[in-house]
């Protein structure tokens, strides 16, 4: 399942969506949790009784400015948690 979590507003789509069915055999050892600078990561288990990662509740209104100094407006580096994620189940709508 691809599962979204974010926002929009008069500036912007913001998002992260997560591809959960990557996440239930992690094969990095969910290097996301540790990768995020911020740890906005968590793991819950979903409607299957699966272990999955999810957004932190309090990160989902936020997500602009709590990923921007992740995100400079030029000569952007590879995003922390995409390199941590190698599966590729994070991607970023902004
Ligand atoms: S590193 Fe990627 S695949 Fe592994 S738990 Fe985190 S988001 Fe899911
Ligand atoms: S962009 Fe940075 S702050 Fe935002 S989720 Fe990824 S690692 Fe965390």
């Amino acid at each position: 399942m691809i599962a979204n979590y974010g926002y929009k507003d008069g500036s912007g789509e913001y998002y992260i969506s997560i591809d959960t069915d990557k996440c239930i055999d992690c094969p990095v050892g969910r290097a996301c949790l540790t990768g995020c600078p911020k740890g906005m990561f968590e793991t819950m288990t979903d409607d299957y009784d699966d272990e999955v990662v999810q957004i932190k509740q309090s990160f989902r209104r936020n997500l602009a400015y709590d990923c921007a100094d992740c995100k400079p407006s030029s000569n952007r580096p590879p995003l922390p948690c995409v390199v941590a994620c190698t599966p590729a189940a994070i991607k970023h709508s902004w």
